[in-house]
């Protein structure tokens, strides 16, 4: 994203990405319409909804799949958008590798960043593949454990949850028109939504356990057992996995910097800075958002010290307010004799606060 937005204003950008070829795990992802309006500034919105799945609404059930309330999803990108939408998380990376390819960015995929030093009025940066270039900025988004955010000392606060999550993707059950929410059965949450006309992802918040606790037993099995003891359409997603389902798993947590995101020269954005639980589905979103912000205030003509201050002053309390409400949801999830525990209140209030500007 920041490199579609960077080269729609016509700087030069060189990114690194460690991996030799683009390539997501293969399962879905909600983009929230703030994340939309993101991608709408970089031009592949629509390409983005034509292969998803937009709906308008979340249901909250019971375990047993009878109707605990319905709440619909605001505009967060605004009326021409759709308010959220399940997507497929490889799709999403084709289509915005494919515009960063067209951008004309000199894009060194199988490159990491090994070392950053200051110099002059820039950052020296030393490749994996051993060359070393002088950069106005360094940004890294790379990720909730951001070897940039380590290189130049910047503390992160994890906050582990108390739970982990099985994923699977598979067929869309007829019926399924929204995302849905079960509460109250055997583990802490199941959900799904759909991510195209004919695809869906669930999945099943459960204890936080090691994978080897389980056995050494195939991981179709063990989600569709995780998942037994909830009704509605998961008698039927249950029975649609098998051995060639993709199923991951893995333990949630939260990291969050709480003073500024940058060091000098470098800033770390995305997960880097802020990672939170998907209790609100807005990870994606907040990375997106903070892509446009960096853009938009460099675009600006702001001397670096100014953009990183201004960008802080955007970025950081929203940021913050997501990982921490989504760390709330979780840990009422955990423990649903908390007192005051209003999920739905705090999923609206959240999403009132990010249906305001960036
Ligand atoms: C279970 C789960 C479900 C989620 N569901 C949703 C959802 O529905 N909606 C939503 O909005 N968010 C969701 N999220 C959050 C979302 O996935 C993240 O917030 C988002 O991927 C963060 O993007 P990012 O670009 O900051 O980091 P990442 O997606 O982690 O990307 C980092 C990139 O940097 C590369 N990289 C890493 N280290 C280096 C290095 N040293 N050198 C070069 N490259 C490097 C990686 O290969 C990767 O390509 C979910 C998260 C989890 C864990």
């Amino acid at each position: 994203m920041l490199t579609l937005a960077l080269r729609q204003r016509g700087l030069d950008v060189v990114l690194a990405e460690r991996q030799t070829e683009w390539k997501a795990i293969g399962h879905g992802i909600t983009i929230q319409g703030n994340a939309l309006r993101a991608l709408r500034e970089v031009g592949v919105a629509d390409e983005v909804v034509a292969a998803g799945a937009p709906f308008d609404r979340l249901r909250m059930r019971t375990a047993d799949g009878g109707l605990i309330q319905e709440i619909i999803s605001p505009p967060l990108g605004g009326d021409d958008l759709p308010p959220t939408m399940g997507s497929m998380r490889f799709l999403l990376q084709q289509v915005l590798s494919r515009h960063v390819h067209a951008s004309g960015a000199d894009v060194r995929l199988g490159t990491g960043i090994e070392a950053l030093t200051e110099e002059g009025g820039g950052v020296r940066a030393t490749l994996s593949n051993g060359s070393a270039e002088l950069f106005d900025l360094v940004v890294g988004a790379d990720g909730q454990h951001s070897a940039v955010r380590s290189l130049v000392g910047l503390e992160a606060r994890r906050r582990p949850v108390g739970m982990a999550i099985w994923r699977m993707e598979g067929p869309r059950q007829s019926g399924m028109d929204c995302a849905e929410l079960y509460y109250g059965g055997p583990r802490y949450k199941a959900g799904y939504a759909p991510i195209s006309p004919d695809r869906m992802y669930a999945y099943v918040l459960d204890e936080d356990r090691r994978l080897e606790s389980y056995g050494d037993r195939p991981l179709h099995e063990l989600m569709a057992e995780r998942a037994a003891g909830y009704g509605g359409l998961w008698p039927a997603i249950r029975a649609s996995m098998g051995p060639d389902t993709t199923i991951d798993y893995r333990s949630l947590d939260a990291t969050l910097i709480d003073g500024p995101w940058y060091r000098s020269r470098v800033l770390v954005i995305g997960d880097a800075a802020h990672a939170c639980p998907p209790m609100l589905a807005q990870g994606a979103a907040m990375a997106a958002e903070d892509a446009i912000v960096l853009a938009e205030l460099i675009g600006e003509g702001y001397d670096a010290d100014k953009v990183l201050a201004l960008f802080m002053e955007r970025r950081q309390r929203r940021a913050a307010m997501v990982v921490d409400n989504s760390v709330q949801l979780a840990r009422w999830e955990v423990d649903p004799a908390i007192p005051g525990a209003d999920p739905a209140g705090l999923m609206r209030s959240s999403m009132a606060t990010l249906a305001g500007p960036y």
